[in-house]
């Protein structure tokens, strides 16, 4: 073995979204002591799309992996903390369930935790399995507290994400990225040039100036300016899965307590979500244009505010799918350049960082070996793919049929993939286990349960336990979550104590 030839030295970034600030900071942060640079050029002409406020647990591991301390980051981000998602209407009307990160329950003797609620279910314990999330009950009674300093408690297995406002974390993390070395250049690209194999040499700026790299990353929205429009890379849509291709947003005052959870509520063409932070709540309406006009949008979602509106509602439009290879030849496509699924389970964020994870694994020389691209593209396509699958589970299995939106739904084409882990969990309650997926059986299980999908059977196995000492396991358990959950304080009274940001 050699010394490896031809290295990358220079990285470009086009576009300082999240996606381009996220990408500046984790190569800067790799390459910091290195004679390797990164640059990034954002354009003073477009703005930043300014949503993608709620977060997955593993957004607050890319934070801390880049060494921020993550009370300064609430802080600068006005930040709040999540448990999870709320979602009303979905099931049906005047319905709601609760889909939390982190653990359900505990295992008894060896028998998986779901399995033993499912056998309790069918002697008639009529305990909503929810009562055995930590997150759903502190969400239910509206508390916070960090999980860490809990140990020894059920809240210890709770994981939590965080809700924050988008152009303030392009401004943190653009701030943290200049003081690794991560060169910031104020520029319009106006023209991609590339080489006689198509590879991108260099980007033009409207004044003319010309930035060159090695490798380069497309992070200039929807329009993918480099992987698109210069490398006509081509794009899968999905719209026949997942019909919803407008968003209407506006951002209102807060009212009330600030909830530690994100809601989503099902309207008669999409959905509106619902995002506290700590000095503004953001709002938005999810629709499909087939079944609502934008005025109709608009109107929806003013109803369904709390506070007063401080914006004027905007509309961004969006085709759900995926680039056909989220890396061609020396570029490689992160955020909105790269795909997009509607925001329902706030995964968006997550696959920039995810994306990144697995573009260092398999990080390449200059020259772009085809066989790492077709293998980082084929696991980039299986994550968008498992987190589709997840979204139209929660189209799909609705008992809702009260307008033509829903009844299309209730009728739509699934994925093979989701039929089959379907039909599995149907017969033996239990899950197919994939590659590195993000959501795990607790999400199953808990979108599943929140929908009305139960499985025919438990393990059998079960019924070689003595049953009362497995009910009296279950109980103490929820038990001991109500417990801890009491002693807890609120949300509101937690950020003040450990992270109030300043009032802007
Ligand atoms: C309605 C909606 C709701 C969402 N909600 C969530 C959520 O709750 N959670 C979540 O994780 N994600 C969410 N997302 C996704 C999230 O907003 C994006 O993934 C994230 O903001 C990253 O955007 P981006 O950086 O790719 O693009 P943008 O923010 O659009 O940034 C594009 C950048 O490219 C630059 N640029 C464009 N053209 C040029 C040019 N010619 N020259 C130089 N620079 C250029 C612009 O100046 C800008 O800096 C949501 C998206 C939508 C549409």
């Amino acid at each position: 073995m050699q010394v490896t030839e031809n290295t990358i030295k220079k990285f470009v970034i086009v576009g300082g979204g999240t996606a381009g600030w996220v990408a500046a900071a984790t190569l800067g942060n790799i390459f910091k002591d290195s004679d390797v640079t990164v640059e990034l050029v954002e354009s003073p002409d477009v703005a930043i799309i300014g949503v993608g406020e709620a977060t997955i647990p593993p957004f607050l591991e890319t934070i801390r992996s880049l060494g921020i301390d993550e009370a300064e980051f609430i802080k600068a981000t006005q930040a709040s903390f999540k448990w999870g998602i709320r979602f009303e209407n979905w099931h049906k009307k005047d319905h709601a369930y609760f889909h939390p990160f982190g653990s359900l329950g505990r295992d008894i003797d060896g028998h998986e935790f779901y399995q033993c609620w499912l056998k309790s279910k069918a002697e008639g314990d009529e305990t909503p399995l929810m009562a055995h999330s930590p997150e759903s009950v502190l969400s239910d009674h509206n508390r916070f507290f960090l999980p860490f300093k809990a140990m020894g408690t059920p809240l210890a297995s709770a994981h939590y994400a965080l809700h924050l406002d988008a152009v303030l974390v392009g401004r943190y993390l653009r701030d943290f990225a200049k003081s690794i070395g991560v060169i910031r250049t104020e520029g319009h690209v106006e023209a991609v040039i590339k080489n006689e194999q198509g590879f991108i040499n260099s980007v033009t700026l409207k004044d003319g100036r010309e930035v060159n790299g090695d490798f380069f990353i497309d992070c200039t929205g929807f329009k993918g300016l480099l992987i698109e429009e210069a490398l006509q890379t081509g794009y899968d849509d999905w719209s026949h899965y997942l019909p919803c291709n407008r968003a209407v947003t506006v951002q209102t005052k807060n009212i009330g307590e600030t909830t530690p959870y994100t809601t989503s509520r099902a309207q008669n063409a999409g959905w509106t979500w619902r995002i506290p932070l700590q000095h503004r709540t953001g709002n938005g309406y999810v629709f499909c244009d087939k079944y609502c006009s934008d005025e109709d949008a608009i109107a929806t979602l003013l109803a369904n505010i709390e506070g007063e509106p401080i914006t004027t509602p905007k509309v961004i439009p969006f085709v759900t799918g995926i680039r056909k290879q989220a890396w061609n030849k020396n570029c490689l496509a992160l955020g909105l350049a790269q795909g997009f699924l509607e925001p329902l389970e706030s995964t968006a964020i997550h696959l920039v960082s995810k994306t990144l994870a697995f573009f260092v694994r398999l990080f390449p020389t200059k020259e772009c070996n085809p066989i790492l691209m077709s293998e980082f593209n084929r696991r980039v396509k299986a994550d968008y793919e498992e987190i589709r699958d997840f979204l139209v589970l929660h189209y799909s299995a609705t008992e809702r049929d009260d307008t033509e939106f829903w009844r299309w739904c209730q009728n739509m084409e699934i994925p093979a993939t989701l039929q089959k882990k379907l039909d599995f969990f149907k017969v033996s309650g239990g899950l197919i286990p994939g590659v590195e997926e993000l959501f795990q059986p607790t999400s199953w299980y808990a979108v599943l349960d929140g929908m009305g999908i139960t499985p025919k059977n438990y393990n059998p196995t079960l019924d070689a336990l003595n049953y009362s000492q497995l009910n009296k396991s279950l109980t103490s358990g929820k038990q001991a979550i109500e417990q801890v959950v009491k002693l807890q304080p609120s949300h509101d009274e937690f950020i003040q104590q450990y992270c109030r940001a300043p009032i802007p």
